[in-house]
Order: C-alpha cells, then sequence, then structure tokens
C-alpha cells in the first residue's frame, strides 16, 4: 500500500508522487492523437497509477484547451473511489476582474463534472494584477467550498510568502507551490524556495521531474525526441549523458531501479512531490516504481555532484 502524505497543512492525504496529466488531450506540444497514444492510452495511464496505489492527479484549464480536465473528469467518476484533483486557473492578461477566475473554475468543474475540485492553484504570477489579488480571488472560492486547498505555481519564495500572508490574514493557508524541479533544474534548491516551503509548511510540488523525458535514458543526440523538445534539448542531450549512466547503475544497485524511477526518487528525498506526466500504462507503472525506497545519502550526494557538473 502507497502512504500518504498531507498537502501542506490541509487534511488533503496524498501519495507522496502524483501524476500530471498535461499530455493528455494535449496534441498542440505532446501530439495527443498523433504521435502514437490516444485515450485507451491515458486512460490506462490512469487507471494502473489507482491500482498502484496513486490518488494524486494534477491538471489545469489550458491542458489540451480543457480536454485533459475532460478526460481526468471521466476517469476519476468511472473509478468511483476518493481521489485528489488539482486544478488550475490561468491569470491571463485579459482576465482582470475576480468574477473570471470563479467563472474559470466553474467552467472546469463542469468539465471534470465535481462540484469541488481539492486543490485550485494560480497557474503563474502574471501581471497586470498583484499576486495579491488572485489570492485573494482564490480564498473567496474556498470560502464558498468550491476548492478544498489553495495552491500556486511558478511563484518565488518571496511572492508565495506574500501569497501565504494574504490566505493567513483570512484563517487560510497555502497549501502548495507547484515548480519545475528536476536533476537539470534544481533553482528551487538554491533560491531558498524549497527552504521557504518547509519553514511554511507548504509542499512543493515538482512539474517536469523527468525533464519533459530527458532524465527518462531513452534520448542521446543519435535519438532525440521528434517534436517540440528536438530543437531546444539539442545541446542538453549530449551533454547529460554522464548524469544518465548515474541514474542507470544507480538503478542497477538497487535491484534494477530504471532512470526515471531513481531521477523521481531524488525528487521525493529532496522533499517535495513529483508529479510525472505518464502518457500510457508503461510509463505509469515505471514511475510508480519510484516510491517504496529511498536512494542513500551518498548516491544523493553522487547524484547532485553529477547535476552540478552540467
Ligand atoms: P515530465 O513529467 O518530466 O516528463 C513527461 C514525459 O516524459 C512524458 O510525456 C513522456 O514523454 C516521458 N516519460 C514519462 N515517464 C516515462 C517513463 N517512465 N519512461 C520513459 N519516458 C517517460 O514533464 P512534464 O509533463 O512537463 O511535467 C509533468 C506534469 O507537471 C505535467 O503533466 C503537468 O501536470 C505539470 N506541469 C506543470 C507546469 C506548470 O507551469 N505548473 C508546467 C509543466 C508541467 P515521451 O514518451 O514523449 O518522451
Amino acid at each position: 500500500m502507497v502512504e500518504r502524505i498531507a498537502l501542506g497543512s490541509s487534511d488533503i492525504q496524498i501519495s507522496p508522487l502524483g501524476i500530471g496529466t498535461w499530455q493528455w488531450g494535449d496534441n498542440m506540444f505532446w501530439g495527443y492523437e498523433k504521435s502514437g497514444y490516444n485515450a485507451q492510452d491515458v486512460q490506462a495511464a490512469f487507471t494502473t497509477s489507482v491500482q498502484a496505489g496513486i490518488n494524486f492527479f494534477d491538471t489545469a484549464e489550458v491542458y489540451g484547451l480543457g480536454r485533459s480536465e475532460t478526460l481526468l473528469g471521466q476517469f476519476v467518476r468511472q473509478a468511483g473511489q476518493p481521489l485528489v484533483v488539482a486544478t488550475k486557473f490561468m491569470p491571463f492578461p485579459w482576465r482582470l476582474g475576480k468574477g473570471r477566475m470563479h467563472h474559470a473554475l466553474r467552467h472546469s468543474l463542469k468539465r471534470l463534472g465535481l462540484d469541488k475540485v481539492d486543490l485550485y492553484q494560480i497557474h503563474w504570477p502574471l501581471p497586470p494584477r498583484p499576486i495579491e489579488y488572485w489570492v485573494e480571488a482564490v480564498a473567496e472560492l474556498a470560502q464558498v467550498g468550491l476548492t478544498r486547498a489553495v495552491g500556486v505555481s511558478n511563484y518565488s519564495a518571496d511572492q508565495m510568502r506574500r501569497a501565504h500572508g494574504v490566505l493567513a490574514k483570512r484563517g487560510l493557508a497555502l497549501a502548495s507551490n507547484q515548480v519545475k524541479f528536476n536533476l537539470l533544474n534544481r533553482a528551487p534548491e538554491r533560491s531558498g524556495l524549497l527552504q521557504a516551503c518547509r519553514e511554511l509548511n507548504i509542499t512543493l510540488i515538482a512539474y517536469s521531474p523527468l525533464a519533459q523525458g530527458l532524465l527518462s535514458g531513452k534520448y542521446n543526440p543519435q535519438n532525440p525526441p521528434q517534436d517540440f523538445r528536438n530543437r531546444s534539448y539539442a545541446q542538453l542531450l549530449g551533454k547529460i549523458q554522464p548524469l544518465i549512466a548515474l541514474l542507470k547503475d544507480i538503478g542497477q544497485a538497487h535491484g534494477g531501479k530504471t532512470p526515471p524511477q531513481v531521477a523521481l526518487n531524488w525528487v521525493i528525498c529532496k522533499g517535495a512531490v513529483p508529479i510525472p506526466g505518464a502518457k500510457n500504462a508503461r510509463q505509469a507503472q515505471d514511475n510508480v516504481g519510484a516510491l517504496g525506497w529511498r536512494l542513500t545519502e551518498g548516491e544523493l550526494a553522487a547524484l547532485d555532484a553529477a547535476s552540478d557538473k552540467l
């Protein structure tokens, strides 16, 4: 049985690894229905994850222009068991009034087929409205019961403290901050964000924990991903091969753990909750294998050192 941990200081209990669902329904970046995976595959990823004990799923109104929420909602209802659903509001610059957030959440709930979400997150700290404005808005939604907990995403330590302060004045807590965190991007560790999360009891949800598949070990300069990642990662793919080799060696020392399992375990050992995206049952099954064991201090230090060299 997969253990449960608290989401921030809320009463929501989540598995120490969740599933990201940007891939579900998105063909612009991930090639849903265009590059070898479809609704059956993502449903199998969902079912495999739930059967393995995962209860935490992350989506957003913008993923697949709403299709991710629709697919996730359909799967959650069919599963017929309590699961933790997180979605996000995008403060587009043309969304100026607080009512726009209420409207957006109503639409998300409709697509999800739920009467409330467990976690509603502000996707980015975008202008023109200040952080405080949207945090006040989401607090109101929490107070009328449309979300059980409040989260932010892509907030710096300072922005997160401001959000935390606004909520505290209303007797609410900030449950989470979702940011990019993986062996190739350790900004949350270096900027003090991870430390601030510990201090304030805010869960750091790590997105792109596999560096969008780069840490899976299946890509190299001769075999790069054939999509939006191709150009942005062309140089990096060569440089990271020593790190990939280390992920493989460490995995062998743990009875054949795979590079994704080791990379996700590293995130967990740092005190964050990774939400890898899975396109199919095989990836979901593999990623769940990051749970139930831990890297040693020596292995963590070796991985830190290899990632420092990049
Ligand atoms: P990721 O989880 O690091 O990588 C996901 C990709 O890696 C998959 O689409 C798959 O792509 C590959 N993969 C996954 N598991 C694998 C395995 N076991 N073996 C081999 N390949 C595997 O990146 P992400 O999707 O960017 O991030 C995860 C989630 O975080 C998203 O789904 C979303 O929910 C969230 N997110 C949030 C934000 C934000 O601003 N808050 C931004 C980005 C993402 P291929 O098979 O095509 O290689």
